[in-house]
């Protein structure tokens, strides 16, 4: 079995410039995310505050931490101190409740909102019908940055069919651009794991989370 650093070299030599490589870190264990990060990710995703706060303090080298997971309100606090980033924004009562933690840490917290680009019901993002609505609203907020949209899509085994869904989620991520509204600026297209991000790319990511591919299977998703 290849290792987490020459899944990440093989991975990272066919990147075309432009974008980035997110290690999907959910059950890894610090070990996994340090040497992650020593075979040069940058960025890690994590889906779960507890899992992070398990690991986030004895990973010692430096990397910017996604939030990419489902964030409850109650847990804004914390996730605040821990993430550069929350990729998974989806609605403004959420965003609202990162603005007044933010404010009192006097901090700005860039962030994604996440598209349900496939209208699923069990899924969590903002319905594409909602979306200039919604990042209008938050658009106000002082203690946030809106940098862009994340989108998981339907899970298909022929990666083919999140085509689709992608392209529809890049075509969001225009309209939004081009509305040119004041703290919101149109840099990242969160889209893609291990099975989809060639197609992502093709569709215009320039962020891709990849769990799978670098860390190999996971035993068992206990949430
Ligand atoms: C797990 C996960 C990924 C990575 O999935 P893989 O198929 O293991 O690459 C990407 N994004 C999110 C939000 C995830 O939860």
């Amino acid at each position: 079995m290849a290792s987490i650093k020459e899944n990440i070299e093989l991975i990272l030599n066919e990147l075309p410039e432009g974008v980035s490589l997110l290690a999907a870190a959910k059950t890894r264990t610090a070990r996994e995310i340090s040497e992650a990060i020593k075979a040069g990710i940058t960025l890690i995703g994590e889906n779960y505050l507890q899992d992070t706060t398990d690991t986030f303090y004895d990973v010692t080298e430096k990397a910017e931490w996604h939030f990419i997971g489902h964030l409850q309100r109650n847990k804004v606090k914390k996730a605040i101190d821990l993430f550069d980033m929350i990729e998974s924004v989806d609605s403004f009562r959420l965003a609202k409740e990162i603005d007044k933690h933010c404010k009192t840490k006097n901090k700005i917290m860039p962030i994604l909102i996440e598209v349900n680009s496939g209208e699923e019901n069990q899924k969590t993002g903002a319905l594409p019908g909602n979306l200039i609505d919604i990042i209008r609203e938050i658009s106000v907020l002082k203690h946030i940055k809106i940098m862009g949209l994340m989108t998981m899509g339907p899970r298909f085994g022929d990666p083919e069919d999140s085509r689709p869904y992608f392209k529809k989620t890049r075509e969001l991520f225009d309209q939004v651009k081009a509305l040119s509204l004041t703290n919101v600026e149109m840099k990242y297209l969160s889209m893609g794991m291990t099975n989809s991000y060639k197609i992502a790319i093709e569709e215009g990511s320039n962020v891709v989370r990849i769990g799978t591919k670098i860390f190999g299977e996971r035993e068992m998703d206990d949430h």
